[in-house]
């Protein structure tokens, strides 16, 4: 329901003598994406007077929200493209993306920017493809990479997620790695396959024999443990029952919050 039409909201010039204005609209972000604007324009339906001619999508921009972060655009009421031009009085919301969102168009994978390597070794170890080099292959190339392999780029820099060329990307909001993939595993519900993958380099790990990797295991390794796993690109020698305690725990942790069963009050007793 649009409601009554919205007034005029054409700000007269005032002290902008000469200076040609547009259309005056409101814009209100929902509550999820505030945090990306100033201050000032975080509160309720914000007054803004666009210049005639920007794109919806430039100015949601403009107020500092990356389109990544960004599901439906309402102009009254009624949902518009990103290129729709506002005119005077329209009155739009701004909605997050949907969870779990869905980027179709190619199979989920994601690429990380050079600060998320703690986080890429995590999705890595629970088998999301996760591709994440260092150094830093610099913005352009983040962006190009993403465009060229159909990956979802996750950062936390703000400007790299406004790339044109970027095929998708999703702001990372914590600088924690437990909160981050808790983050990522809300957001799009990636299919978990542990152990599956090499940490190091993304390979897909393939079962190995012991006596064609034992030149790479030193020999309490080779006596110890019996199922081996190597990574075809890196050469990489894994082996079941020495992982570190660690990545049991973000292995365990994983599954139990996919599957609901993170910690909850007791029931209380019938
Ligand atoms: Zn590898």
């Amino acid at each position: 329901m649009p409601g009554r039409a919205a007034p005029h909201t054409v700000r007269p010039a005032g002290g902008m003598l000469g200076r040609v204005e547009g259309p005056g609209i409101t814009i209100a972000l929902a509550p999820e994406l505030r945090q990306f604007a100033a201050p000032a324009r975080r509160g309720g339906r914000v007054p803004v007077v666009t210049d005639g001619a920007a794109t919806l999508g430039h100015v949601v921009e403009s107020f500092g929200v990356p389109l990544t972060e960004v599901g439906r655009l309402l102009v009254n009421g009624r949902e518009v493209p990103v290129s729709y031009v506002a005119r005077a009085g329209d009155a739009v919301d701004v909605l997050p993306v949907a969870f779990p969102q869905r980027v179709p168009g190619a199979p989920l994978r994601f690429l990380l920017d050079v600060h998320l390597g703690t986080l890429a070794r995590r999705l890595r170890l629970l088998g999301v493809d996760t591709a994440w080099t260092t150094p830093d292959p610099g913005d352009a190339a983040l962006a190009a990479w993403s465009a060229a392999e159909r990956r979802v780029l996750l950062s936390r820099d703000l400007g790299l997620l406004r790339r044109r060329e970027l095929w998708a990307g999703a702001h990372v909001g914590s600088t924690h790695p437990d909160e981050q993939v808790r983050e990522v595993l809300d957001r799009f519900a990636p299919p978990l396959a542990p152990w599956t993958r090499c940490t190091a380099c993304n390979g897909e790990l393939r079962e190995a024999d012991k006596d064609a990797v034992s030149d790479r295991l030193e020999g309490g390794t080779s006596r110890s443990y019996d199922v081996f796993a190597e990574c075809p690109d890196c050469g990489r020698v894994y082996w079941r029952g020495a992982h570190h305690a660690r990545l049991e725990r973000v292995v365990d942790e994983a599954l139990r919050y996919v599957s609901g069963g993170s910690p909850r009050p007791a029931d209380p007793g019938v």
